[in-house]
């Protein structure tokens, strides 16, 4: 089990990686299992990372191993620990989102998807240095009530129920980012209400799902 979930992680580093979403040292990801949860270390490569690099570590904060883990293990702590239905965080410095993080403002409900999310908006924590309990206190405050935030001049965080849902939104907050971009270039977006916003967090419950079928096994 604790295999594939640093199978996992690498695996998700590559995907992210070509979507353009994670480059070099920058991004990390965390995963709860084991005595507590597994994170990608800190200074090595994603493309050279590998599975025994991963390090794990617990609640507390302690590791196992010789690697140390991502200088950022203290925002993956806090959210894992605050968030019990997260099992899994993305921090990425993907393009589009570290350009909007660096304007220190919410993303708004300019398209609907911004609901993927879990909210009306996509908000944008406040500044703090990096790797600092500040950063993390201030990542938990814009999460509240959602499952990604933007962190000013930084980038951005996307969580999830397991790793492939936090990766799946950490692309849609890029996506987002991306077109709320060329949206403002091109002029003055219109902003859905918030009732329309409040209808499509309704539908997006459930949105997606099949109805189940004799014989085909439960959707994970
Ligand atoms: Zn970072």
């Amino acid at each position: 089990m604790t295999a594939k979930i640093r199978r996992d992680i690498i695996d998700t580093m590559r995907r992210l990686a070509a979507r353009g979403l994670y480059t070099g040292t920058s991004g990390n990801i965390s995963v709860r299992g084991g005595a507590g949860f597994f994170v990608t270390p800190t200074g090595i490569p994603f493309d050279e990372t590998k599975p025994s690099d991963i390090v794990a570590m617990t609640l507390d904060g302690k590791t196992r191993g010789r690697l140390r883990p991502s200088s950022e293990w203290h925002f993956h702590r806090d959210i894992l620990r605050a968030r019990p239905e997260v099992n899994a965080v993305i921090h990425t410095h993907s393009p589009f989102a570290t350009a909007m993080s660096c304007l220190r403002r919410d993303i708004p409900p300019f398209h609907y998807m911004v609901a993927k999310a879990g909210g009306d908006t996509i908000r944008c924590a406040r500044y703090a240095t990096f790797g600092t309990g500040a950063l993390s206190r201030n990542a938990l405050a814009a999460l509240k009530q959602r499952k990604a935030c933007l962190l000013a001049n930084h980038g951005m965080i996307a969580v999830g129920a397991d790793l492939g849902a936090a990766r799946r939104l950490a692309e849609e907050v890029e996506d987002l980012c991306g077109q709320y971009w060329r949206a403002l270039l091109a002029g003055k977006p219109v902003i859905l209400p918030r009732r329309e916003m409040a209808a499509v967090i309704r539908k997006f419950k459930t949105y997606g799902h099949q109805p189940a079928k004799p014989g085909r096994k439960k959707g994970r």
